[in-house]
């Protein structure tokens, strides 16, 4: 797309529909011939807001390719919503569950409430629903608000956790840290570069919440476009058919036929003295005003280690505080791996401690008391910041739900095979709902699966097993399927293969990266087809390596199949073509040679 004086289609909730953009001129104009100040932060990160909206576009099947992604009643793979179950049946996918047990009927378009459904949460869950809920024809109402974080009082826009403290600035920053690994090894590869070259923590943080505002811009101009109500207010039920949503200008009442919960969860504070006082959490890091400095990452979970992992990259002082294993419920020879990759950069790991308490010094520096959960033995050290990064805690509170009657399982709420909460009406989808991954794609894909059943008259329900995933650590991890344990302790270790491999990424080699971490591993049937039941994948762009083998376990994949595809040379992915050792043979799984 060319970037200066392209053209994309918004339609704004009248008439006035296409805008000319044209970042050099910092304006909008549009065909009513109405011309906009546009703010510097839009015409500054204006090729994001094209990108980020094309991708919505795209996303939501809206323009070109509703037929194959977004007609009614369709299923998310293309086609599948008329209720047929596809011929494979992978041994982790419950296809029973998603298509084969009577769906009780949902859908009332009712005509006595001010809508036919009402989302609370503009997240990916609630938002994706949303907007599927208006294409087939529901009046649809979505709610958001965020409170301000309790030590900085920080707060965004609408789009929820993934787009303003989550998944978009960590990747963000995440990059920005690659980029510094980067420029180092540009040197080895000839490139004269200037050896006190650093990062700027201010610059990067205003790029970074550029970035996220004209996601928010785009989003509510989205909203506006797909005629989803946007109300920036908090909800809480009155009746379960009633919510009372508190707005800016006071309160107001609102109905509906159906409603979904999606209003996610925010991270927790552990309850030490000084906790909330002088801790930030994720919800503050991304957009915070000063430099981290030497910082204490307490949590060895997904956030901790990304964190940690990318403070790191950019020149600070990391240390990870871990209560019990890294990387709780990952393939735990992965998770350790990942770990001593990070310790290996230079990223202390103060193993089965937890934080007692935390004060503010003089110099303003922050003092931690701590102590091992195993000897007892209490230690101190002082840092500049405590991330607190030990988990969220579903937003149940302010919801006001024994109103409404929906039963709360551990501030999670619990739903059935089709998001259906113990209350008839009421539906709850994304990272709210109890036991299920908590992560965006499958929010966004959950909602939308949902609005089609309940006003497109379509029978898929969501798949959450073998969702694929990624922590963007230094050294990425990625997976899909089952973990070596979970695979053993379902079928039985006699009953299970591994086959695995230390390889070496080429592109290592002349800056002399390390690749002692870089390992890989399927986890597989032993005897019969050899049906891949999970792969995990340690090394350079993860995520990019599994996502579309993550669509071949779904689809059956096995060892056969993987062994005798043709890998693409020199890439990282083909290593998992070239898996010959099993762990039970004891071989070395070192390579010998990359070519041959
Ligand atoms: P949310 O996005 O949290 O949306 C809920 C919205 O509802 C919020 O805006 C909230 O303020 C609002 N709300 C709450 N209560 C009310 C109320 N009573 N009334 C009105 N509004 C209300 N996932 C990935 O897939 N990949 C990643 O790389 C990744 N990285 C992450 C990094 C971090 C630091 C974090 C914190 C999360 C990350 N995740 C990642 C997880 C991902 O962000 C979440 O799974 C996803 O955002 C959940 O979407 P949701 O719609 O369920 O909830
Ligand atoms: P998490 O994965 O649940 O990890 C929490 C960590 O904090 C664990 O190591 C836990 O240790 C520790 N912990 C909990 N309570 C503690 C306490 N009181 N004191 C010390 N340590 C404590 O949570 P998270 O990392 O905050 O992430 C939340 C969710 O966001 C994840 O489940 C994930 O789905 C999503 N997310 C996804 C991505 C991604 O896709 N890349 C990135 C970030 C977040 P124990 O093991 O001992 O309990």
């Amino acid at each position: 797309m060319n970037l200066c004086n392209s053209r994309f289609s918004v339609t704004f909730g009248r008439q006035c529909s296409t805008i000319l953009t044209s970042p050099s001129a910092g304006i909008l104009q549009n065909r009513c011939s109405l011309t906009t100040k546009v703010p510097n932060w839009i015409s500054s990160s204006l090729s994001c807001v094209q990108q980020t909206f094309q991708r919505t576009m795209n996303s939501t099947g809206q323009r070109g390719s509703r037929d194959s992604t977004g007609a009614p009643g369709a299923g998310a793979s293309g086609g599948s919503g008329g209720g047929a179950p596809p011929p494979f049946q992978h041994p982790h996918c419950d296809r029973n569950a998603m298509y084969a047990q009577p769906v009780r009927k949902m859908s009332t378009k009712g005509g006595s409430y001010d809508y036919d459904l009402i989302v609370i949460g503009g997240g990916s869950a609630g938002l994706a629903c949303a907007k599927e809920a208006v294409l087939n024809g529901a009046r649809v109402a979505c709610l958001d608000y965020v409170k301000p974080t309790p030590t900085l009082g920080t707060k965004w826009g609408v789009g929820g956790t993934c787009v303003n403290v989550g998944c978009i600035p960590k990747k963000l920053m995440h990059q920005a840290s690659l980029l510094g690994e980067a420029v180092h090894e540009a040197a080895a590869y000839g490139w004269n570069v200037d050896d006190k070259i650093k990062p700027d923590w201010n610059k990067l943080v205003q790029s970074v919440q550029n970035h996220i505002k004209s996601v928010n811009w785009v989003t509510r101009v989205d909203l506006r476009d797909k005629k989803v109500e946007y109300i920036n207010g908090l909800g809480s039920f009155v009746d379960s058919h009633t919510l009372l949503a508190k707005i800016k200008s006071g309160e107001r009442t609102i109905t509906a036929q159906t409603f979904v919960i999606a209003v996610g969860g925010r991270p927790r504070y552990p309850d030490i003295p000084g906790a909330v006082e002088y801790g930030i959490t994720s919800d503050d890091l991304f957009s915070l005003e000063r430099e981290p400095g030497k910082t204490l990452v307490v949590g060895a979970g997904y956030i901790g280690l990304e964190c940690a992992g990318f403070l790191k990259g950019l020149g600070y002082e990391p240390t990870v505080m871990v209560r019990s294993i890294v990387l709780r419920g990952f393939d735990q020879q992965m998770a350790e791996l990942v770990a001593a990759s990070m310790e290996e950069r230079g990223i202390p790991f103060l193993r089965k401690s937890v934080p007692l308490s935390v004060e503010k010094q003089d110099d303003g520096k922050l003092l931690v008391k701590y102590k091992n959960v195993e000897t007892g033995e209490e230690a101190e050290d002082v840092f500049d910041t405590v991330l607190w990064a030990i988990g969220r805690k579903g937003l149940v509170d302010d919801l006001n739900l024994p109103n409404a009657g929906v039963t709360v399982q551990k501030d999670k709420i619990p739903v059935d095979s089709q998001e259906a909460t113990n209350v008839a009406n009421i539906y709850a989808v994304g990272d709210i709902i109890y036991g299920k991954p908590e992560l965006t794609p499958v929010a966004v894909l959950a909602g939308r699966l949902l609005a089609r059943r309940l006003y497109g008259g379509a029978t898929q329900r969501m798949d959450y097993k073998d969702v694929a995933t990624t922590v963007f650590t230094p050294l990425e991890y990625a997976c899909v399927g089952l973990s070596e344990e979970d695979a053993v302790k379902e079928y039985g270790a006699d009953e299970i293969e591994v086959f695995h491999g230390y390889y070496k990424p080429t592109e290592f080699f002349i800056p002399q990266k390390s690749v002692r971490y870089c390992y890989l591993k399927a986890v597989a049937e032993r005897h019969g087809d050899q049906r891949v039941y999970g792969l995990h994948y340690i090394g350079p762009v993860a995520g990019e390596v599994i996502q579309g083998f993550a669509a071949a376990l779904k689809s059956g994949l096995t060892i056969n199949t993987l062994i005798n595809t043709v890998g693409i040379h020199p890439t990282t992915a083909e290593e998992f073509t070239r898996l010959a050792i099993t762990k039970r043979s004891g071989l070395d799984p070192t390579p010998a040679s990359c070519c041959s």
